[in-house]
């Protein structure tokens, strides 16, 4: 590793990247179009990869639904954080005479690419550059992590014209995933497979998570349009109590997204504060981060995954009375003030006309 990386490395770690590594065309060569550097910088020979840790205490107060704001309010920052270091990497690099540019950390798409609404195809995929270079490795969620942190970490990515020396991928046998597929019981909307696998291949080399299906589904609840799990007994942060259907198709699940909009829309102004998603709005839709259950679940360990686990499971159900009151209750409980609410309110959390 020459200087220059060294010198990379200590920036990133100096302002409190976990992990930081090197990724190069070559390296990333063959894989899926957001793998593709040139797209951010027609000039790209090297991307820098690195990670950023959540706060595990509000990951562990929002799973046991103690408080939800502190772990919204830490995830927004993190990845504010994420990009603001990747702008200045990218500054730092380009007063060095190298061509360099920041990406956001979140929520930015390729725009151009047709339906790309409901594909969500990022300008550079970071979990691609993130694997590729050893930063952290695929968990079975699709998700990535490191051990000791599990995949409750928020990545980035600097592209640069510099050749930069590629690091290597974390060996199979020291991924944190050891397919306890607690995650896929902590997603309530079957986003992701339990036993199908899917791969990519990225430099020659070839990674494999869990097999994902439409993304309507993540939406629906990551979205925060509804929450409760399958069997009713716990839920998001959502106080949404519509059913994610199963074997749904692709054209019905994004009209039920649509309906679950519209009704999200009259929803009536929470009354556990803005988090601080009050200002990010989609298409006229204030959005707030209730799930995320497949990443933050996942923990340092498996002693520390299981306990986040239980959390989740004892965690109760939420729901929104009329006045916009945000209450967790026991599940039997839930259901039964939920059934007693005026059918109009009702409807706008569930799917009924
Ligand atoms: S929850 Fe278990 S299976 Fe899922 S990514 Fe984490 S360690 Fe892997
Ligand atoms: S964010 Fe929530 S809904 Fe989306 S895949 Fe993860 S657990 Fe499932």
């Amino acid at each position: 590793m020459s200087g220059l990386e060294n010198e990379i490395r200590g920036f990133l770690q100096e302002r409190g990247a976990i992990r930081v590594g090197f990724a190069s065309l070559e390296t990333l060569a063959g894989g899926p179009p957001s793998a593709d550097l040139t797209y951010v910088l027609p000039e790209a020979r090297s991307a820098v990869s690195f990670a950023l840790p959540l706060d595990l205490q509000k990951i562990r107060a929002t799973l046991a639904k103690k408080s939800h704001n502190a772990f919204e309010k830490n995830n927004i920052e993190v990845n504010v954080e994420a990009t603001n270091l990747s702008i200045e990497l990218a500054r730092w690099l380009e007063e060095r005479g190298h061509k360099a540019r920041g990406t956001f950390a979140n929520n930015f798409y390729r725009q151009e690419v047709k339906g790309w609404q409901r594909t969500l195809p990022p300008d550079v995929s970071h979990r691609y550059v993130t694997v590729r270079s050893g930063v952290a490795s695929f968990g079975w969620s699709g998700n990535v992590g490191i051990k000791g942190y599990g995949s409750s970490i928020i990545l980035d990515t600097t592209v640069t014209s510099v050749e930069l020396e590629a690091t290597d991928p974390i060996p199979e046998e020291d991924s944190y995933c050891d397919r306890c597929k607690l995650c896929v019981t902590s997603c309530p909307s079957g986003f992701f497979e339990k036993d199908k696998e899917t791969s990519i291949t990225l430099g020659g080399k070839t990674f494999t998570h869990a097999a994902r299906n439409s993304y309507a589904l993540c939406f629906l609840v990551c979205g925060g349009f509804t929450g409760i799990s399958k069997d009713g007994k716990w839920s998001t942060f959502s106080p949404g109590r519509m059913e994610v259907p199963e074997n749904a198709t692709e054209a019905e699940l994004f009209a039920r997204l649509q309906k679950a909009i519209e009704n999200y829309k009259k929803w009536p102004r929470r009354s556990d504060g803005d988090g601080g998603y009050e200002n990010v709005s989609l298409k006229g839709v204030n959005m707030r981060l209730t799930c995320g259950c497949c990443q933050i679940v996942c923990a340092k360990d498996k002693k520390a995954r299981t306990e986040n686990y239980k959390l989740l499971k004892n965690s109760g159900c939420v729901i929104q009375r009329e006045d916009g009151d945000i209450v967790v209750l026991p599940p039997e409980e839930a259901a039964k003030e939920f059934e007693k609410m005026d059918p109009a309110h009702k409807a706008l959390y569930t799917d009924a006309d």
